[in-house]
């Protein structure tokens, strides 16, 4: 029988609906699958007027041009789901939060933090990364199988598991924690693929005496508010609230403005100094209290990716670059949000700023762009990147 593999995360979600902050049928292009596109011109032809096709020729859900909201989004839930049931409903639209590959024989579902609930449930419940074995009543038409050549199912998840055990250890910090991935990624990349289940433990042992020595920058902050605009003028959307209240409190943090137009920064004369007093807020009042969290956020990425055996990026320096610069970005709109609201940070902000970024940053169509932009502040390499989290 197929392994069948589930996060617990997966396994307690349950969509908001309603009462969701930022629902997931709001903007986005949801895609309908060939499976359930025959199954509405069959069985539901009233359907196929919810469904369009975009500038690829991909059918997506119709979208109300007026509020950006899908057309079968009614009183805060999904009209077909409600009339017609969840097996009506295309893969993207039943499926998100959750993210199904298979490895070999086996099955596994993750899941992503952009969802609200997803991202309540992996900072805060109860070991939200452990597999649960089950039985999946559907699986998308598509599924991705990222076993490697020379590699077994179990192989794959005996890597995976040791990333995320080394996200648990309670007697480094989340810096070092990731410090430690990286040094681990880059020493697995230069190994062909058949060797890393016997190389990753030695290599997590070793990994303290092979992390480089952290180089600094002093405009590190400012370069990586600027990126994040320079993504978002890049992906041609609309900037969702939630994540505009996270960058402009970024924004106001560190005395800057983004000009979005021509898309440039413009520091003031206070800038120096109010990053300044943010790194002494950090290593001051924040950093031991945020460390489970930053930790949890840390499994999350790892978790959600099936680390390292997918994600974004091509390789895993290009996977490990790309979390590194987004805990850096997580990290700078904690303290800015810390600062800004007098040291109040309740868990509700917290959901808010991890799952706005996640929202826009899990879903870039393609990482080319952020890499281009990383590399060109320094942050491919493993001493600057480090320096981004000193
Ligand atoms: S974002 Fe998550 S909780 Fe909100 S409507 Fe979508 S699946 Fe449900």
């Amino acid at each position: 029988m197929t392994t069948q593999l589930r996060t617990r995360m997966v396994s307690e979600f349950i969509c908001l609906a309603d009462k969701c902050e930022d629902t997931c049928c709001k903007h986005w292009s949801m895609q309908v699958d060939p499976v359930t596109l025959e199954r509405y011109k069959k069985e539901a032809p009233e359907l196929l007027g919810a469904v369009e096709q975009d500038s690829d020729n991909t059918y997506i859900m119709r979208k109300d041009k007026q509020t950006g909201y899908c057309v079968k989004f009614e009183d805060g839930i999904c009209k077909i789901h409600k009339e017609r049931g969840e097996g009506f409903l295309s893969d993207a639209c039943n499926f998100y939060p959750r993210i199904t590959r298979t490895a070999g024989d086996a099955l596994i579902m993750t899941a992503t933090m952009s969802c609200p609930e997803i991202a309540r449930i992996a900072l805060y419940g109860n070991e939200p990364f452990v597999f649960d074995e089950t039985l999946f009543a559907r699986v998308p038409f598509e599924v991705r199988n990222v076993l490697p050549d020379g590699m077994t199912q179990n192989d794959i998840i005996e890597i995976h598991k040791l990333f995320m055990q080394a996200t648990g250890d309670e007697t480094a910090s989340a810096e070092k924690i990731f410090a430690r991935i990286a040094s681990v990624s880059r020493s697995l990349q230069r190994l062909e693929k058949k060797d890393w289940v016997r190389a990753a433990g030695l290599y997590f042992r070793l990994a303290e005496s092979s992390i480089p020595q952290p180089e600094e920058n002093i405009n590190d902050p400012f370069n990586l508010l600027h990126s994040l605009c320079g993504l978002v003028v890049a992906s041609q959307k609309n900037i969702p609230p939630r994540l505009q209240q996270t960058i402009s409190d970024m924004e106001e943090a560190l005395h800057v403005r983004l000009d979005w137009e021509n898309i440039l920064i413009h520091t003031s004369d206070e800038s120096a100094d109010a990053y300044n007093k943010l790194h002494a807020l950090w290593k001051n009042e924040m950093q031991e209290n945020f460390q489970p969290l930053l930790k949890r956020w840390l499994g999350a990425q790892l978790s959600s990716s099936l680390y390292p055996f997918a994600g974004l990026g091509e390789s895993l320096t290009e996977r490990v670059t790309i979390i590194g610069v987004r805990f850096a970005i997580l990290r700078l709109a904690l303290i800015s949000v810390y600062s800004i609201s007098n040291s109040q940070l309740h868990q509700d902000d917290v959901v808010r700023i991890v799952q706005s970024l996640s929202r826009f940053l899990d879903h870039l169509a393609d990482p080319k762009f952020s890499l281009e932009i990383y590399g060109e502040a320094g942050w491919t390499k493993e001493n600057r990147m480090l320096g981004l989290l000193n």
